[in-house]
C-alpha cells in the first residue's frame, strides 16, 4: 500500500468513527485505539507534509474526538441543581431558604425539560454564538447546529447589546418516534431516548443533519445581559418572551404549598408538554437574593430540582397481545384494565420479550404492579402473585407470525422473536426498501416514499412484485410523474442481472449481508445449486457458521420465500452467480456419499464437491457420476456396484481434489 492509500485508509476511519461520536453519542472503537489512528496519521503527515491537506482529521481535532467543536468558555457558568427526592426535602430547602434570607420570599415553579442545556449568546440584537453547556464553564461551539431551530430566534428587535440565555435543546416525542421509524426502515442504529436523539443531533458536525432533526428549544433562564437590569427571574422570563424567545412555563409560588401543588400539577400534566420532563425546578424569584445567597461549589443555594418518583400502580392483565414491527420482531404487551399513571390513562403496558415474561412470569388474568418511569410505555415490574386466578397457563409468545403465520426465529444474539416471512405485511416496507438498497440490488428511484406510496397503492405484497409493475400505474402514484415513473421502471428492469450475490443481500436473510452473500455466490453457481445445500454444506463454506446455515436453510424453504423465488424467475430476475467459481473440474458431475470418512466429515466433502461445481445427491442413480464410499459403506455401495458406477475410496477422491 503505498502512503497516500495508507493515510486516505487512516483519515477514513478515523472520520466514522466521528461519525459515530458525533450522530450517535457512541463509539465502537476505544479511546486509546482512536488516539492511535490519529498519532499514526499524524506522523505520516509530518513525514510527507506534501500529502497534508487542511480537511485531516488531525487539523481539526486535539487529539480526542471530544472537541471536534471549538470550545467556549462560558462568561456565567452554567450551574447543576440540587436535587430534591421528597416533599420533605422540599420544605426544608424553602424553609431554609427563607431563614437564610429572613424574610418571605417568592419561587417559581417550572417543568425540568430532559434535554441538553445550552447558552446562547447575542450582539446588537443577532445570534452570535451558542455553545453546548460542558463541564459547566467550558461548552462546545455549536452555533450552526443551533442556527437551524425554527423556534428559536435569529434576530431580536429592542433587545440590549449584548444577552445571554440559557435553555434546553430537546426533540419533541413525535418527531423523536418519526425520526426512530425512519431509522428502523433504514436498518439504523435506534436512539434510545428523545434526550439522546436531541445531544446526538446537537452534536453533528454537518449541520444538515441538524436540520433534518428537527430540534425545538425552551428558554428558562437569562444569564447576562447588558442592558435594563432585572429585579425578578419571572420579569425577565416575560421580557425574553417578549422578545420572541419560546419560554418556559412558570408559576410564581409563595409557600411551601402552593410549591407542592404547582409540582404535582406538572406530573399529573407532563404528557401535554411535547417534550419529556425529568422533574420540576424550583428557584428563588428575585435576583438581588439570588446574589445575596451565591452558590456552593457544586450548586445555586437558591434552587432545587424536585425529581418525580416512578409512578407504580396494581391492575390486572386482560389479555396479551404480540405485535410485529417493522424488522420483524414480535414485542408481546400486555392489555391491563385502564388505570391513572404518571397523568396519563394507561391501558396497556409493555412485556419486551419471552425473557422478561418468563422471568416476570405474568399470566393472562394476573394482577401486576405497573410503572411509568422515562420512558413512553408504562412496564410491569412484578406479579401479585397471591391474586392468581386457578388455571391461568403461562404464556408463550406463538412461534407463529400473528400478521403472516411464517416462522418466527429467535436472534441469536439476543431475547428477540423474528418473523421470517418475505411477504410478511408487517415488515413489508422495510424489506422493499432494503431490497432496493445499494448494497443489495440498488434500484435507484426506489426509496422510503415511493415504496410507501407502492404499497398503500396495493402494487407490491413483495419484492417480485416489483418486476411486474407497469409504466401507468406507477406514474399514477403521488408526486410521480411520466418520467420519473419511467425511470424507475427501467432501473427495476435493470436490476435483474445484478446476479445472486445482490439478490441473496437482498432477500434479507438474518446474518447474510453483502460480505457473506458473496462468499456465498463463490461457492455455489446459483440461486438453484444454493437451495439444495444442506445445513452441514453450508457450515463448510468459510465464514458461514451454523447459525447462519440454519438461518439460510429455513429461509430459503419457508413457503413465502419460495413463493417470491418462483415470481422472480417467472419475472426473468437472474439467479446466477457473478463471481468467479475459482474451479468448475466437477462441472455436471453428481456424487454419492456414503459409508464414513476418516479425514473429514460429510459436509466438508460435500462443500469441496460443490465448490468445484459438481453436485451431491443423497441417492444412487445411473446419472450417478462417482460413489465415494469411506468405512462401512452399506447399501448404496452395493447399488453402485450393481449398476456399475465408479466408485471411489476415500484417497482417490482427495485424488481428485488436490
Ligand atoms: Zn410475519
Amino acid at each position: 500500500m503505498d502512503v497516500n492509500q495508507e493515510i486516505q485508509n487512516l483519515k477514513n476511519k478515523i472520520r466514522e468513527l466521528n461519525r459515530e461520536y458525533y450522530e450517535l453519542n457512541e463509539s465502537s472503537a476505544p479511546d486509546y485505539e482512536y488516539d492511535q489512528l490519529i498519532r499514526q496519521l499524524r506522523k505520516l503527515e509530518n513525514e510527507h507534509p506534501e500529502l497534508l491537506t487542511a480537511d485531516s482529521p488531525t487539523q481539526l481535532v486535539g487529539g480526542t474526538a471530544e472537541s471536534m467543536f471549538s470550545p467556549v468558555r462560558h462568561e456565567v457558568p452554567l450551574e447543576s441543581l440540587n436535587d430534591v427526592f421528597s416533599y420533605d426535602d422540599l420544605e426544608m430547602f424553602i424553609s431554609r431558604t427563607k431563614t437564610a434570607l429572613g424574610k418571605a420570599a417568592f419561587f417559581t415553579v417550572e417543568p425540568k425539560i430532559d434535554g441538553l442545556s445550552v447558552a446562547i449568546e447575542y450582539i446588537g440584537g443577532r445570534l452570535h454564538l451558542g455553545a453546548t453547556r460542558g463541564d459547566g464553564l467550558v461548552g462546545e461551539d455549536v452555533t450552526e447546529n443551533l442556527r437551524t431551530i425554527d423556534s428559536l430566534p435569529k434576530i431580536i428587535k429592542n433587545a440590549p447589546w449584548r444577552l445571554i440565555v440559557r435553555g434546553e435543546v430537546y426533540m419533541s416525542r413525535e418527531t423523536f418516534i418519526r425520526l426512530n421509524e425512519e431509522r428502523e426502515i433504514k436498518g439504523e442504529k435506534l436512539f434510545a431516548n428523545p434526550r439522546n436523539a436531541a445531544a446526538g443531533s446537537v452534536r453533528q458536525l454537518d449541520s444538515r443533519i441538524a436540520k433534518e432533526r428537527r430540534l425545538d428549544i425552551i428558554i428558562f433562564n437569562l444569564q447576562y445581559t447588558d442592558g435594563e437590569p432585572f429585579s425578578s427571574h419571572a420579569a425577565s422570563l416575560e421580557a425574553l418572551s417578549e422578545m420572541g424567545f419560546p419560554v418556559v412555563t412558570h408559576k410564581l409560588c409563595e409557600s411551601y404549598e402552593d410549591c407542592r401543588r404547582q409540582i404535582i400539577s406538572i406530573g399529573e400534566n407532563r404528557e401535554s408538554f411535547p417534550f419529556d420532563i425529568d422533574g420540576a425546578v424550583i428557584k428563588l424569584d428575585s435576583i438581588a437574593d439570588r446574589t445575596f445567597l451565591g452558590s456552593t461549589s457544586k450548586a445555586p443555594r437558591w434552587a432545587a430540582a424536585y425529581k418525580y418518583p416512578p409512578e407504580e400502580k396494581e391492575t390486572v392483565v386482560e389479555d396479551i397481545l404480540v405485535n410485529v414491527g417493522r424488522t420483524g420482531v414480535l414485542t408481546p404487551k400486555a392489555v391491563v384494565a385502564p388505570v391513572r399513571l404518571a397523568g396519563t390513562r394507561v391501558t396497556n403496558a409493555s412485556l419486551h420479550n419471552q425473557d422478561i415474561i418468563d422471568k416476570l412470569d405474568v399470566r393472562i388474568g394476573d394482577t401486576v404492579v405497573i410503572r411509568k418511569a422515562g420512558e413512553i410505555i408504562p412496564e410491569i415490574i412484578g406479579v401479585n402473585r397471591s391474586l392468581r386466578k386457578t388455571g391461568a397457563e403461562p404464556y408463550k409468545i406463538p412461534n407463529r407470525c400473528p400478521e403472516c403465520g411464517s416462522a418466527v426465529l429467535k436472534d441469536p444474539d439476543g431475547p428477540s422473536l423474528r418473523c421470517t416471512g418475505l411477504e410478511c405485511p408487517a415488515q413489508l416496507l422495510r424489506n422493499i426498501v432494503h431490497f432496493a438498497s445499494r448494497d443489495a440490488m440498488d434500484i435507484e428511484g426506489l426509496g422510503i416514499s415511493v415504496s410507501e406510496a407502492l404499497i398503500r397503492q396495493g402494487l407490491i405484497k413483495g419484492p417480485a412484485d416489483l418486476y411486474y409493475l407497469d409504466k401507468d400505474s406507477v406514474s399514477a402514484l403521488d408526486r410521480m410523474g411520466e418520467k420519473s415513473a419511467q425511470n424507475l421502471i427501467t432501473a427495476i428492469e435493470k436490476s435483474k442481472d445484478n446476479g445472486l450475490a445482490r439478490l441473496l443481500c437482498a432477500f434479507g436473510i438474518r446474518q447474510v449481508g453483502q460480505k457473506a452473500a458473496k462468499t456465498l455466490s463463490r461457492h455455489y453457481p446459483n440461486l438453484d445449486a444454493l437451495s439444495e445445500a444442506k445445513q452441514e454444506d453450508l457450515t463448510a463454506v468459510p465464514d458461514i457458521g451454523p447459525i447462519t446455515a440454519d438461518f439460510i436453510v429455513s429461509w430459503l424453504n419457508s413457503p413465502q420465500s419460495k413463493h417470491q423465488i418462483k415470481l422472480l424467475r417467472e419475472a426473468g430476475v437472474s439467479f446466477d452467480s457473478r463471481e468467479e467459481i475459482s474451479d468448475t473440474r466437477f462441472n455436471g458431475k453428481s456424487f454419492v456419499l456414503t459409508g464414513t470418512l476418516g479425514g473429514m466429515t460429510r459436509g466438508e466433502a460435500s462443500a469441496m464437491i460443490e465448490k468445484f461445481g459438481g453436485k451431491v445427491s443423497s441417492s444412487v442413480s445411473k446419472k450417478t457420476s462417482y460413489v465415494i464410499a469411506g468405512e462401512a459403506a452399506g447399501s448404496k455401495l452395493t447399488k453402485a456396484q450393481e449398476l456399475g458406477l465408479k466408485v471411489l475410496s476415500e484417497e482417490e477422491f482427495l485424488a481428485l481434489l488436490s
